[in-house]
């Protein structure tokens, strides 16, 4: 059995793999035209406090292309780290947000905060601290309402380097998340070195709520810790109200997913009936 499957898997993974290679070729020369031709676009989808009020959102990139149809980040933004494309598309991002950022924080309160997902490839990039300040400047931008989110993976090949631009960031006045906290390696690890501001507990925490006694345990400990931690907590992911009233109970206050709103485009984002936090 095992020899015939062996051969078979053997004639059928090759054509898989170069349709794989082909694929991702053809994706990572579309990145620099689909950033000219506006094929890309940024999404934000809301973060709300225990009352459901918004506190602030995630900029969240989407790819809509004419020969390629809708490419998720997932697979992306990978790709543009390896074909090293993500400093174009951070730069295109970062000026995007920062100019939307008037209209969000008009609409919402100016204490809303506005966080944007960065890459290992992007804490290497040494223009891109110039970057952020031109555009702090340029769009009259308080520091404080912008937040960077980076995952684990993001440091682990370049600490030092990684830590340097988080307190270049954060002596800006601009905060840093540790993005899908709980699913990388050494988490425990890098929060006794690197200087946060807020955690993020990756969806997987907040799925298992309530299915798993241990789970539930396991959830509870993460957010009991980030408070000796002083650190913020925001869930990812909170789908049910049982997920949130758990959350709430345990001293979650920030919480962000489908319960609250899907991310959208700016428009659909000042068109919809969000709770403001009183201005
Ligand atoms: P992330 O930063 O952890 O973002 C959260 C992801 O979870 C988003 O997926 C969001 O749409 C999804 N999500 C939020 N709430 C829920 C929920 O209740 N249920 C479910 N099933 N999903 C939920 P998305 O937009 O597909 O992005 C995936 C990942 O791609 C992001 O994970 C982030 O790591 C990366 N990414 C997205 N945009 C950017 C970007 O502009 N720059 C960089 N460097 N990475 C990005
Ligand atoms: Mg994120
Ligand atoms: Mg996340
Ligand atoms: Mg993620």
């Amino acid at each position: 059995k095992s020899k015939v499957e062996g051969k078979n898997k053997h004639t059928i993974f090759i054509p898989a793999m170069m349709e794989d290679n082909k694929r991702r070729l053809l994706l990572a020369n579309s990145i620099t035209p689909g950033l000219k031709n506006n094929e890309f676009q940024v999404y934000y989808q809301p973060k709300v406090n225990a009352d459901e009020h918004i506190v602030g959102f995630e900029a969240l990139l989407r790819w809509h292309s004419p020969e390629l149809g809708n490419v998720s980040p997932g697979e992306f933004i990978i790709i543009a780290e390896q074909s090293g494309k993500i400093n174009q598309i951070t730069e295109w991002l970062l000026k995007e947000v920062m100019y939307d950022y008037a209209s969000i924080l008009a609409h919402f309160g100016e204490n809303t905060v506005v966080s944007v997902n960065l890459s290992a490839h992007d804490l290497k990039n040494t223009k891109i601290l110039e970057l952020i300040t031109a555009l702090y400047d340029r769009y009259f931008i308080n520091p404080k309402c912008i937040e960077y989110e980076v995952t684990e993976s993001t440091y682990l090949e370049n600490f030092d380097m990684a830590n340097e631009c988080f307190e270049n960031i954060r002596s800006l006045g601009s905060s840093i998340a540790l993005d899908d906290f709980g699913t990388g390696y050494s988490s425990l690890s890098y929060l006794t070195q690197i200087k946060l501001n807020t955690l993020k507990i990756d969806k997987q925490f907040v799925d298992n709520l309530g299915i798993s006694q241990r789970s539930t345990l396991v959830t509870k400990t993460v957010i009991e810790m980030a408070k000796q931690l002083n650190l913020n907590i925001c869930a990812e992911g909170v789908e049910t109200r049982q997920q949130m009233a758990f959350l709430v109970a345990h001293g979650c206050h920030q919480l962000q997913g489908y319960l609250f709103g899907k991310p959208t485009d700016l428009a659909t984002l000042l068109a919809t009936p969000y709770k403001r936090e009183n201005k």
